[in-house]
């Protein structure tokens, strides 16, 4: 920004004044070329502080290249997932290099959040909504957090939903900006051309617009160049908006009670089972069952477990572990022990993991339990050392048997590694 203009006051404005302040933008912009639109947004006090934000997909070169002529200092946010393509982070990497652009960010998820919730990286695959959410929404939101605006790549043309796209929107707590909002796929191509910008490499294979590798397909001739994108799934955008100040993650859900979902088969819980838990046998289900590699089953332990806290010298072949437990207190423990049972208050509290573990390292060979966690975590819970997961029935009911056994094939799912391999 200019130093002899004064900023605005842009933080905390509400989502009435900033859409008047787009609304003054396009009618002040109507009639400049993109280049003019991003030239002058990155100085216009009204706009406040800018930053680029880039798939460094199919056509993100056009306003990475625009951006180099006009500042390569200014900051580029990048997204990555981990889950893109490897073509993608080559491209992102020659493309910065060639030309020059010296705040490149890498923006990545919270490790702690994908290990609670997508450590086997099949999240995508069951629920795209909390997976962009997970991977791109929150991420991005924490790193505009000290921005008033960001540039996107986004086109009319691309799709029905941005068929009335305007230069400036308002976008939450901060402004969005879109320099290309006018181009047509001949703009995009003769700019390439002309400047003899690098093509991410996959276009040449049939994918006219990238994303994450498993949410993007080649296109066939005719097809939409966004039906690559989450195919076959009522699902066009990422979600990568806020409304009202608010993060927005895509469609809503369904209303009408509507499900896939599997019920859980009471038979598996047994009379005998229900009546260690103290409640009557037709209220089996209320108890709990037991996740393992092959599916629910029904609890199998039926001696009591006698809480850490209280064993004192006595022998005991069944133990409850708390979350907080220094699990060198449990070395005296690890030849009389059958079980081990490690709570979990909350699927956000890793400290079990932790405990399994050091268990394991410890020379633990028995049967150790984890209670509280969620399907999710499963793939963590098995190799952390973990043989099972005591769910629920409350859960089991959400989360039914076939959710569990998706990620109890936790040794194949692991993205990361086939990644690194
Ligand atoms: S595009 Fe697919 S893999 Fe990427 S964050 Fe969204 S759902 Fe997950």
């Amino acid at each position: 920004m200019p130093h002899d203009q004064a900023p605005m006051d842009l933080a905390g404005a509400t989502s009435a004044e900033l859409a008047d302040r787009a609304a003054g933008l396009n009618a002040a912009y109507r009639n400049h070329s993109a280049f003019a639109v991003m030239s002058r947004a990155l100085d216009d006090p009204s706009v406040g502080q800018v930053a680029l934000v880039s798939s460094f997909g199919a056509e993100s070169v056009v306003l990475l290249h625009m951006l180099s002529v006009m500042d390569r200092r200014r900051p580029v946010l990048f997204l990555e997932t981990g889950m893109l393509f490897a073509e993608t982070l080559d491209y992102q990497r020659d493309v910065a290099d060639r030309l020059g652009l010296t705040d490149l960010r890498v923006i990545r998820p919270d490790q702690g959040a994908v290990a609670a919730l997508d450590l086997d990286g099949t999240l995508n695959a069951r629920d795209t909504d909390a997976c962009c959410a997970l991977r791109k929404v929150r991420p991005l939101e924490a790193a505009l957090a000290s921005f008033d605006a960001w540039i996107t790549g986004r086109k009319r043309f691309q799709s029905g939903t941005r068929a009335a796209l305007e230069f400036f929107e308002p976008d939450g707590s901060r402004l969005k900006i879109n320099p290309l909002a006018c181009w047509t796929p001949d703009d995009v191509r003769d700019y390439m051309d002309n400047n003899r910008l690098p093509r991410h490499p996959l276009v040449a294979k049939g994918f006219p617009s990238i994303g994450c590798a498993p949410c993007t397909t080649a296109v066939r001739p005719g097809e939409d160049p966004r039906a690559g994108r989450w195919r076959g799934k009522a699902k066009e955008e990422c979600g990568i908006h806020f409304v009202n100040g608010r993060m927005v993650r895509g469609p809503a859900p369904k209303t009408d009670g509507t499900t896939t979902e599997k019920t859980v088969a009471k038979d598996l819980v047994t009379e005998e089972d229900a009546a260690l838990a103290g409640g009557p046998a037709d209220a089996a289900a209320a108890t709990h069952l037991i996740a393992r590699d092959d599916g629910f089953s029904a609890e199998d332990w039926h001696g009591p477990f006698d809480a850490l806290a209280d064993l004192g010298g006595a022998p005991s072949v069944a133990v409850d572990v708390p979350p907080d437990a220094d699990p060198a207190t449990l070395a005296a423990r690890l030849d009389e022990a059958r079980i081990i049972r490690v709570d979990f208050p909350s699927f956000s509290d890793g400290r079990g993991f932790t405990i399994a573990r050091r268990l394991r390292e410890m020379g633990y060979t028995g049967r150790l339990r984890a209670r509280g966690v969620i399907a999710d975590q499963y793939a963590m819970a098995r190799r952390s050392g973990f043989d099972e997961v005591e769910v629920a029935a409350d859960l089991a009911a959400r989360q039914p048997e076939d959710q569990w056994l998706a990620r109890a094939r936790w040794r194949a799912h692991d993205y990361q590694a086939r990644l690194r391999g």
